[in-house]
C-alpha cells in the first residue's frame, strides 16, 4: 500500500459507492482535494445492467487521468484498482499522454489495493454513435459471416462522456432515442451510460482529443459484463503516429487503447484496415444505415443538419463514391447539390490527413474547383479564422 504525498497535491477518490433508483442504478465516487471544483464523479446505468457494474475503481481511474494531470494533481485511489492498469498508468499511458501533449504533467497515481483482474465475461460491446465508424465496427464485428465467437458483438452501447456538446444530456437521450429502433433492427441490446464526466475536464481537454480515455471509462464501468470492448478507431493504420497535435489525437489510438486492458477487459482499436472513404463504402452496403446514420457535429437536435462540416464531408465522400442517393432521407441532398461547387471548392483548400484521399477522388472525377470558387473559399476559411480568434 502507498500513502497519498500531501493534503495540498493530492485528491483521494473514494470506493464506488452503489446506489439504486427505480430505472437507474448510480455508481458514485467522491472526490476529495481542494482543486477540483466537482465533488463526485457518477456514471448512471439501467437497472437491469447494475449486476455488471465493477467493484473496482478502474472506470473512475481512467475518467480522472487527465484531468489530473492538468492540475498536477496526484491521485489516491482508496479503493481496489487492477494492478496493471495502475502500473500501465504510472509507465507508458501517461508517458504517450504526454508525448502527445506535453502541457499534461506527469502525476503519481496509487491506489489503497491492487489485484489482479478477475476472469473477463463473455460480453462483447462497442459504441453505437450511428456515425460511419461504429456502422463500420457493426459491419464488420456482427454482420460479417466469419467471425469468431470472441470477437462478435453482443451489446452495443452509448455515453453520455462529452460528446453531445452544449446539448449535453438532452441531446445524449435524443440521440439515444433515435438510434434504438436500428439497435432493435439488429437485435443488438442498446446499453445507455449516462455520466457528469464531461464536467470534470477543461476546455483545453476538449472530448476530440480525450475521447478514448472518456468512452473506455465508460465502458470499463460495467467490466463485470462487458469482457471486451471494440472501440471504433477514427484513422487507417497509415495516418497513426505519436506526436504533439492538437487538432488531430485520434492519431495515437491504436497505441494508446490496448494499453488500457485490464485483463477482465479487453479493449481492442478497430478498423484502421479501411480508409474513411473505404469506410463510407463498406457501410453504404449496410441497409440498416440508410435511415439511421448520423455523422453530425452540431449540438442542437438529433440527426444530421446537413449544413456542419461533418455532414458536407460525408456528402461529398459518398456523392464521389455514387452512394449518395441512398442516404437522401438522413441528409438534406438537394441543398448540397446546389452548393456542390462551393463544397467541394472547400474541401479542395484543406490541409487535414483525410483531405488528401478526398482530393484524389476529385482529381479522379475531373471535378477541380475553379479558381475563382477556390479563391472565394480561402477567403471564407480566413474570416471564420479571424472570426474565432478574436472571439476566442
Ligand atoms: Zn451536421
Amino acid at each position: 500500500m502507498l500513502s497519498p504525498i500531501s493534503k495540498a497535491s493530492f485528491a483521494r477518490v473514494t470506493s464506488p459507492e452503489i446506489l439504486p433508483g427505480s430505472s437507474q442504478t448510480i455508481v458514485k465516487y467522491r472526490v476529495e482535494g481542494d482543486t477540483f471544483t466537482e465533488p463526485e464523479l457518477w456514471f448512471s446505468i439501467w437497472n437491469k445492467y447494475d449486476h455488471w457494474i465493477s467493484p473496482r475503481m478502474d472506470g473512475a481511474l481512467l475518467a480522472l487521468l487527465i484531468p489530473a494531470m492538468r492540475r498536477n494533481l496526484n491521485l489516491y485511489l482508496d479503493g481496489i484498482v487492477t494492478d496493471t492498469l495502475l502500473f500501465n498508468v504510472n509507465q507508458d499511458i501517461q508517458s504517450l499522454l504526454r508525448t502527445l501533449d506535453p502541457s499534461l504533467n506527469h502525476i503519481v497515481v496509487t491506489a489503497r489495493e491492487h489485484e489482479p483482474a478477475d476472469r473477463p465475461s463473455q460480453h462483447i460491446a462497442t459504441g453505437f454513435s450511428g456515425g460511419v465508424d461504429s456502422f463500420s465496427t457493426i459491419g464488420d464485428y456482427f454482420l460479417a459471416t466469419n467471425i469468431p465467437q470472441n470477437l462478435r458483438l453482443t451489446h452495443l452501447m452509448y455515453f453520455n462522456v462529452g460528446s453531445h456538446g452544449p446539448g449535453g444530456e438532452r441531446l445524449f437521450r435524443e440521440r439515444w432515442q433515435r438510434l434504438a429502433p436500428t439497435a432493435d433492427r439488429l437485435g443488438l441490446p442498446f446499453i445507455r451510460v449516462n455520466s457528469n464526466l464531461d464536467d470534470w475536464f477543461d476546455r483545453a481537454d476538449d472530448f476530440p482529443s480525450t475521447h478514448v480515455l472518456r468512452t473506455l471509462a465508460a465502458s470499463i464501468v460495467l467490466s463485470g459484463g462487458i469482457g471486451r470492448y471494440l472501440h471504433s478507431s477514427t484513422y487507417a493504420w497509415s495516418v497513426f503516429q505519436a506526436m504533439p497535435d492538437p487538432f488531430y489525437s485520434s492519431r495515437s489510438e491504436p497505441m494508446l487503447v490496448p494499453l488500457l486492458s485490464t485483463g477482465a477487459s479487453v479493449v481492442q482499436s478497430v478498423g484502421s484496415s479501411r480508409s474513411r472513404l473505404e469506410r463510407i463504402k463498406f457501410v453504404s452496403t449496410i441497409k440498416e444505415s440508410y435511415d439511421s446514420l448520423d455523422v453530425c457535429q452540431s449540438p442542437l437536435a438529433a440527426g444530421n443538419s446537413s449544413k456542419c462540416r461533418k455532414c458536407l464531408q460525408t456528402m461529398l465522400e459518398m456523392d464521389l463514391q455514387d452512394v449518395l442517393h441512398l442516404y437522401e432521407s438522413v441528409f438534406d441532398v438537394k441543398r448540397y447539390r446546389s452548393n456542390r461547387e462551393a463544397i467541394i471548392a472547400h474541401f479542395w483548400t484543406r490541409t487535414r490527413p483525410q483531405d488528401r484521399d478526398i482530393q484524389t477522388l476529385i482529381k479522379e472525377h475531373h471535378l477541380e474547383p475553379s479558381l475563382l470558387e477556390v479563391s472565394k473559399q480561402r477567403l471564407v476559411t480566413k474570416a471564420n479564422r479571424f472570426k474565432h480568434s478574436i472571439l476566442g
